[in-house]
């Protein structure tokens, strides 16, 4: 639409320039109710001149959008980057129409709210703390869960047992009621029965017509081997009982798995740290140790092994997830020095250490001579 075809937004919607607020939305509502697309079926001029006045409106409601245009027309607005419709008052627009419209789908899109209706119940997340070995081994727990659940007096209706629901006098059981407008009959939600149809006289005693209660529920959840902080497992129709017959919500059962004392979890690898004594990596060791499932593993550590070696026991770490496969574990040697000797372990290592050459320090990328360069030392 080229700007200088516009037409005045005043007088699309037909009010005068000082119209207040609540002229320009009452004028919009009567221009809209008129050329609503579902009233117009396939007439593009309704459709346009629909389209022209929610333009219009979407301006003119707008305080400071109203300034701009009235001091610089339609220039003001574009300006702005407004072009056609802007679709961040769509809901003002529902709001205004939805009223007018009971099944309110006025462009198009999703309905104006989740109107009576089988409803589907809620989601709920329920966290669930184990252990690292229930992680290794996957665990079957009993949970408690509090939930809304169907009452069980009235079987989730709502209604006294014996009775049933009665149509809504007010609207017939329709859900909506017409009422006239000017020369329009109007279809609105009936208030009654906030467009059920259908009227509650002998609710329920023990749900107080609602047809859910809260109750705790006990449920078996099974933790498969494998499973790590983070994921969550679905219990389908688990979850929060539905609405008016509609089905019910899942239950997630979220993971957390507990830190360890010993063992640090990489995925499916554990890493674990060994202490060994300075003989032993020099010498070489044989050292038994347990896996997270309780098995006895040797970890043979070869002479002359340096500091921060690592021996990898494949197939010794955690069980993978819906796999019979297991990660590994790797074992950390972790050299432990003795922070104090007695005289005769002294001397013994004093008379053994004259055995070993001084560690050449010149095999470290020359690092010692250059230090002694900046130094500036000659020796
Ligand atoms: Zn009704
Ligand atoms: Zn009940």
């Amino acid at each position: 639409m080229a700007t200088g075809a516009k037409r005045d937004y005043y007088e699309v919607l037909g009010v005068d320039r000082s119209a207040s607020q609540d002229d320009v939305k009452k004028a919009y509502r009567r221009v809209a109710v008129q050329y609503h697309p579902d009233r117009n079926p396939d007439d593009p001029e309704a459709e346009e001149r629909f389209k022209e006045a929610s333009e219009a409106y979407a301006v003119l409601s707008s305080q400071e959008k109203r300034q701009q245009y009235d001091r610089f027309g339609h220039q003001g607005v574009d300006s702005q980057g407004f072009t056609g419709f802007d679709p961040t008052t769509f809901g003002d627009f529902a709001d205004i129409l939805g009223d007018l419209f009971g099944l309110g789908d006025i462009f198009g899109g999703r309905r104006r709210s989740s109107g009576p209706g089988p409803r589907r119940g809620h989601d709920l997340q329920y966290n669930l703390r184990i252990t690292l070995e229930e992680a290794a081994t996957g665990i079957e727990r009993s949970i408690r869960v509090p939930r809304m659940e169907p009452c069980e007096e009235c079987d989730g209706k709502g209604v006294e047992p014996g009775k049933i629901l009665e149509a809504c006098s007010a609207c017939s059981g329709q859900g909506q009621v017409l009422f006239r407008r000017g020369f329009l009959t109007v279809a609105q939600t009936c208030p009654s029965c906030g467009g059920q149809g259908q009227m509650n006289r002998h609710p329920c005693q023990s749900c107080r017509g609602r047809g859910q209660n809260e109750n705790e529920a006990t449920l078996k959840v099974t933790v498969p081997a494998g499973i790590d902080s983070g994921m969550r497992l679905r219990l389908a129709g688990e979850g929060e009982a539905g609405t008016l017959g509609g089905p019910p919500g899942d239950l997630y059962v979220a993971i957390l798995v507990e830190e360890h004392d010993v063992f640090e979890r990489e995925g499916a690898d554990l890493h674990v740290s060994l202490p060994i004594s300075v003989f032993q990596v020099m010498l070489g060791a044989s050292i038994e140790i347990a896996t997270i499932l309780g098995e006895d593993r040797s970890v043979d550590v070869p002479a002359g092994s340096q500091p921060g070696k690592i021996v990898r026991l494949r197939g010794s770490g955690l069980p993978q997830l819906n796999s019979s496969r297991r990660g590994d574990l790797l074992v950390h040697c972790n050299v432990v020095v003795p922070k104090k000797l007695s005289g005769e372990q002294r001397r013994s290592v004093e008379q053994t250490a004259q055995l070993f050459p001084a560690v050449d320090q010149g095999s470290h990328g020359g690092l010692f001579e250059r230090l002694k360069t900046v130094l500036g030392g000659e020796r």
